[in-house]
């Protein structure tokens, strides 16, 4: 296996499935084989998820909501989907433990990053909730963070398209894929991979991120095997 530690990153869309709201069973049970399949292999993985399918504190405030406090909702809204995924990781056999960055102590763990890594090395998949606990923030700069603090050897960015295209791949037809591209090519392209703030903290931090399709079965094994189906980012 090419990582042994891995912070995997998926969106709350990515939990919807073909749906428009909330939470798709069958998508997280797909989700938890492939990640069974990975940590049978000695791989270890902690996971950040996001909210977006339930609450984005930037739509409350388009709508007249207080910043913060639809945040604060945002931020719980990733302690569901965290609970979710828990549930589904338990059902496939997974030993789990759900951290949240805000304190909800009778559903999950504080987070502590000694006890992260040490459930980590005991073979124990960690969610991490609750993003960063700070609004303002996106779980994407919560997964580069929490990557960076377990260290691990990369983040892998699961999403519904299989890379880093020049163009948005769903609206241009002619759009080009990279396999590997720089940090500092993408900032130059003015590429969309994770917010600026998460990604400066990858870039600062020579963390790799690797872009690519956890839709369709057993790509994730493909990436931890060094199998390049997605897009490299890297220094
Ligand atoms: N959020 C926050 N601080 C964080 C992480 C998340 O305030 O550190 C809130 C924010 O309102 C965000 C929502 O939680 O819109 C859901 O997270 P995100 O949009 O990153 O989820 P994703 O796009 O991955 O589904």
């Amino acid at each position: 296996m090419k990582y042994k530690r891995i912070l995997l990153k998926l969106s709350g869309e990515a939990l919807m499935g073909n749906r428009q709201y909330g939470i798709d069973p069958d998508r997280l049970a797909e989700y938890a084989q492939d990640i069974k399949t990975i940590t049978d292999l000695g791989v270890e993985v902690a996971i950040v998820i996001g909210g977006g399918n339930i609450f984005r504190g930037v739509a409350g405030a388009s709508k007249g909501m207080d910043r913060v406090q639809g945040d604060h909702m945002g931020m719980l809204a990733t302690v569901i989907n965290g609970l979710a995924l828990q549930g589904a990781l338990e059902d496939a056999g997974l030993p789990t433990r759900l951290q949240s960055a805000i304190k909800i102590n009778e559903v999950a763990e504080p987070f502590i990053r000694r006890k992260a890594m040490r459930h980590l090395e005991k073979g124990r998949v960690v969610i991490f909730g609750g993003g960063t606990g700070n609004p303002y923030f996106t779980t994407d700069s919560a997964a580069v963070l929490r990557a960076i603090e377990i260290e691990a050897d990369v983040i892998l960015k699961g999403t519904r398209v299989d890379g880093i295209y020049n163009a948005d791949p769903e609206k241009d037809a002619k759009a080009i894929k990279f396999n590997n591209i720089s940090f500092d090519d993408v900032l130059r392209k003015g590429l969309k991979v994770m917010d600026t703030t998460a990604f400066t903290l990858s870039q600062e931090n020579k963390l790799p991120i690797i872009v690519f399709d956890m839709n369709k079965k057993g790509n994730l094994l493909k990436v931890i095997s060094g199998e390049n189906i997605g897009t490299v980012v890297n220094v």
